[in-house]
């Protein structure tokens, strides 16, 4: 099936006589005939048995977003946040590293530098345009996985995939891709060579501003008995009475040890009704990524003819390799645009004060155009260096342009242009 169909009809099949709509299954618990079938789940929990690892609303959700990402399997977490965590410590232990790109979200950036680090976890940041021997030169015998960003927030580059997976695969480990910006619609990081894919559904999936969440795909690809480096995937784990998840679970190994394990620990799992409302969300994600792309190029060609605008980012402007990766990766700019207006921070705010119809938000990929001042608010957390490295400038706006008429949306960004004056 196209993704537009997959958007409506995957996840979830009703039978005859069942609801059309995916129904809520607002229940925490399951019961069953016997304590014997109770004691086999916690051998093997191969059915629904308790809210903190599955829930048949949430499964659909997951088979649905697998299934556009060409994975075999993924897992919901309570956040993006969450999901990227669980993502690297399925992987890393104390006294593990793993490579990253500086040029990521500002809360990854925290996560990867500080939390992780604290937890013995060694982030080792790269050039997004490092050449594959540089990468290369980057691992350490404890590297276990390298991450990035499809289009990163808010920087609005496009990573290389394809290269980044190279070196990874060369060196024995997963690749991991935060596809949150172009959503499957856009991009899917797995036709790639990407191995695990993670979103934060906070954005344009949920789309509508209303739940918070995030997913972990799995490509199935990854083989974790290759190189000894993975011994968690390949001996018996103790907590769950032996079990070997490659030899139990087949190329569905990392997925599968990620609940079993981590959501078994952390507990951060969706309750239904948030994936109820993921669900509504995704229906309609093809006909809405084509509109952002739509409006935010449109956008893009208008803040062009402003003076005291510079450093427009936006996939459609793009030259050189930048523009050589959209064109490979991409198949539209998504909605999110990143500007700096010359007079720095003072000017920055003057203008964000001055819109009426954007809303300042702590929020991005909102169904409404909304804006954000990067350097005060995602990233304030961040050292200059830091800030640089993730491409954020103190002027920089980011503009995430909505669903609304793009008239109207232009027509306000000139208002508060002309009142600066
Ligand atoms: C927002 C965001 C996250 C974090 O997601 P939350 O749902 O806010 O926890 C991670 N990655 C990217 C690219 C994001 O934009």
């Amino acid at each position: 099936m196209e993704l537009e169909t997959k958007c409506l009809h995957s996840g979830y099949t009703p039978k005859n006589g069942e609801p059309r709509v995916l129904p809520i299954v607002q229940s925490t618990t399951y019961t069953f005939d016997s304590t014997e079938h109770i004691a086999q789940l916690f051998d093997m929990p191969t059915e629904y048995m308790y809210s903190r690892f599955a829930n048949p609303t949430v499964d659909a959700v997951e088979k649905k977003i697998a299934d556009l990402e060409c994975g075999v399997g993924a897992m919901c977490t309570s956040s993006g946040q969450s999901a990227n965590l669980l993502a690297i410590l399925n992987l890393c232990n104390a006294g593990d590293s793993f490579i990253s790109t500086g040029t990521i979200y500002g809360g990854t950036v925290n996560l990867f530098a500080v939390t992780l680090k604290k937890l013995g976890i060694e982030c080792i940041f790269v050039d997004a345009s490092a050449d594959e021997d540089t990468i290369h030169k980057a691992f350490k015998p404890n590297t276990k996985a390298v991450f990035g960003e499809t289009l990163a927030n808010p920087a609005i580059e496009v990573f290389d995939i394809e290269k980044f997976a190279k070196v990874a695969h060369a060196n024995n480990v997963p690749l991991i891709i935060d596809n949150t910006f172009p959503t499957p619609i856009l991009c899917r990081p797995i036709e790639f060579g990407a191995d695990i894919v993670t979103h934060s559904t906070t954005k344009y999936m949920d789309g509508h501003a209303v739940q918070g969440g995030g997913v972990i795909v799995d490509s199935g690809n990854f083989d974790w008995t290759k190189s000894g480096k993975f011994p968690e995937f390949t001996e018996p784990d103790e907590s769950y009475h032996g079990v070997v998840y490659t030899e139990a679970f087949g190329n569905m190994a990392y997925i599968i040890k990620a609940r079993m394990q981590l959501m078994r620990d952390f507990g951060c799992y969706p309750a239904a009704h948030s994936a109820f409302l993921l669900n509504l969300g995704l229906e309609t994600l093809p006909v809405r990524m084509k509109q952002y792309c739509e409006n935010a190029s449109k956008v893009a060609d208008y803040l062009e003819t402003v003076d005291i605008v510079s450093d427009i980012k936006y996939p459609t402007k793009f030259t050189g390799v930048q523009r050589q990766l959209a064109d490979k990766y991409l198949k539209g700019g998504s909605g999110v645009i990143t500007f700096t207006i010359q007079g720095g921070r003072d000017v920055a705010v003057r203008f964000m004060n001055g819109l009426k119809l954007a809303s300042n938000e702590v929020h991005v990929a909102d169904i409404r155009t909304c804006v954000l001042h990067p350097a005060s608010a995602t990233h304030r957390q961040l050292t200059d260096e830091q800030l640089i490295s993730a491409g954020v400038n103190p002027g920089l706006i980011r503009l995430s342009v909505g669903l609304e008429n793009v008239n109207d949306i232009i027509n306000d960004l000139k208002q508060s242009f002309e009142s600066l004056k």
